[in-house]
């Protein structure tokens, strides 16, 4: 019961206090242990190199990540400039290119930073969601490590070091462009035509989705003239000293798109028109370097920045719950929302786990994602290699379709607040989850691919064989009942046919890879649970 009071003093100023103060990894309990558990003997260099970035992203990035959100600050293009030249400048907020700046100087790409501390700072600055950083970060990680592998030409030699190391202080920022208009699911149906000109490849031809447009360099997948075969190239957005006379190589920007999630980062169709390239790799194997490569890195992301936005929203709907009171009681005191926030709590710790966990077995491959070849691995590594391959699908599939779930129900226990914009970052958070479904290989196509490389590996490597090693450790019943499972989804194993069981294959093969991936992380998570 209350009374009537026409100055109502309520405010938020408890919970807003503590969140302004938030540390984002000493809060973290869960990433301190997994740091322990996971990164092995560099723990001591990984927990020092998150307290010394934590402060960075929790207050000064934050703070501008939240001043960028807002529809006023949404990058736009000047495709001129006032004496008629063609610029195709994209027109950022100061507080992007600070931040941008300030993340990139990080030289987290650098040889001078080992992989884990790179996936830490990675974890904490993806807390703050701003996706006109976030996305470029892994773009240009994908870019590194294709480009370790095959730069072969001064040119191509040129823009790794500018990634990797920076040119006077100032670090190179990455792009990837494959979609067309006609579907991005199938990149071998890529109608972008490079030609061999005067010593040089060129392209011709349109790219529909080109999300960080304001990068340096972007990959694109291209065909030679008369080919069939998609080739991979490196194409500078400006060619040497061009960028200060905003002079583009031989592309225009046609226009950027109005998008529900990622809006402060711009994503463009583009026209090339004799643009410089330089072939990364070779020209017919383009296709397969840049799934196992360059996607394979921004997959990884998915599932760590899903993990760091799930966290997010863990920390700050739990401490809301304890805040906010309703008929007289604390939220978190009813148990429908306790149920609920022990659900989102799991959903972050199990993602952030299993984050770990992969992240480790792809430290642990000989060579690395990018290896030369796998024919010189044993029986055992070459399954290895397998899984990891395997688990970054299922992860991008899980992780995608659980971090909007989580954040959704974030969000409904802040109640009308939860879907405001300016009252907490979730909204926005919620908005670009949604987007990673879609990008980097959509649900559908992954789900195809995994049971497509399950069946192909059947004859040395089977399936059941495969779910009972990759979740070594957790209950043999569980694992007995997935084993069942993926076998009895095996004996039917046509997806393509348009008939009744094919189509309850589907329905099974989705939730069951959904399952498995669970099943995976839930491991990790009790490794994580159970240290110290
Ligand atoms: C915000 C945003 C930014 C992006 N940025 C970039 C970028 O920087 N660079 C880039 O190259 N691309 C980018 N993309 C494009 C993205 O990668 C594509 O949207 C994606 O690959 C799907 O292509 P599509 O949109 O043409 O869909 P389509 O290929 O038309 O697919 C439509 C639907 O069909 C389903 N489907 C396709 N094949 C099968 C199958 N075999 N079985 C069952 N279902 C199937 C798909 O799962 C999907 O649901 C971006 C997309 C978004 C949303």
């Amino acid at each position: 019961m209350s009374y009537p009071d026409a100055q109502n003093p309520y405010g938020f100023d408890p919970f807003l206090q503590w969140r302004e103060n938030c540390d984002y990894y000493l809060e973290d309990a869960f990433a301190q242990k997994a740091v322990r558990v996971f990164t092995g003997a560099q723990a001591d260099q990984v927990d020092a190199a998150a307290r010394q970035i934590s402060p960075k992203a929790s207050f000064r990035w934050r703070k501008l990540a939240d001043a960028i959100a807002v529809p006023e600050k949404r990058p736009y293009m000047l495709h001129y400039d006032g004496h008629k030249n063609r610029i195709d400048r994209i027109v950022r907020p100061y507080e992007t290119l600070v931040m941008e700046k300030e993340v990139f100087g990080e030289a987290l790409f650098s040889d001078k930073t080992h992989p884990w501390v790179r996936f830490i700072k990675m974890y904490l600055i993806y807390q703050n969601g701003e996706a006109c950083t976030a996305c470029p970060l892994t773009c240009t990680e994908g870019m590194v490590a294709v480009l370790e592998r095959f730069a072969d030409s001064p040119e191509t030699r040129t823009i790794l070091a500018h990634c990797k190391e920076g040119r006077n202080g100032e670090f190179a920022i990455g792009a990837q462009y494959l979609s067309e208009i006609h579907g991005g699911s199938d990149v071998g149906a890529n109608r972008l035509e490079a030609r061999f000109e005067n010593g040089q490849w060129r392209l011709y031809g349109n790219k529909f989705f080109c999300s960080a447009t304001h990068a340096d360099y972007a990959v694109v997948t291209a065909k030679p003239t008369g080919s069939e075969k998609v080739g991979l190239f490196v194409m500078p957005s400006w060619l040497p000293g061009d960028k200060e006379r905003e002079r583009r190589n031989g592309f225009t920007i046609d226009r950027i798109k109005w998008k529900m999630g990622t809006s402060e980062l711009t994503t463009a169709e583009i026209t090339l028109n004799g643009a410089i390239g330089y072939p990364v790799g070779p020209l017919d194997r383009g296709l397969a370097n840049m799934v196992a490569i360059v996607l394979t890195y921004s997959r990884l992301t998915v599932g760590l920045s899903g993990a760091a936005s799930m966290m997010r929203a863990w920390r700050e709907a739990a401490r809301y719950c304890r805040f906010r009171e309703a008929f007289g009681l604390p939220i978190d005191r009813f148990p429908l929302a306790a149920g609920q926030l022990a659900r989102i709590e799991r959903g972050a710790k199990r993602t952030l786990a299993g984050a770990f966990q992969l992240y480790r077995a792809v430290l642990a491959l000989p060579g690395g994602l990018a290896a030369k070849s796998s024919t010189g691995d044993s029986d055992d590594q070459k399954k290895k290699r397998f899984e990891v391959r395997e688990l970054i699908m299922l992860q991008k599939i899980a992780t995608s379709l659980d971090a909007p779930e989580v954040l959704r129900l974030a969000m409904s226990l802040f109640g009308g607040h939860g879907v405001m914009e300016d009252f907490s970052a979730l909204p926005r958070l919620y908005r670009d989850a949604a987007v990673n479904e879609l990008w980097e290989g959509p649900r559908n196509v992954l789900l195809t691919q995994i049971h497509r490389d399950l069946l192909n590996a059947s004859g040395w490597y089977g399936p059941d064989q495969f779910v009972a090693n990759i979740l070594a450790g957790a209950p043999p019943t569980l694992i007995e009942d997935l084993q069942r499972e993926i076998v009895d989804i095996f004996a039917h194993p046509n997806l393509f046919e348009m008939s009744p069981t094919a189509l309850s294959t589907c329905e099974r093969w989705d939730s069951f890879c959904h399952r498995l991936f669970h099943a995976y992380q839930d491991v990790a998570m009790d490794l994580v649970e159970r240290h110290g």
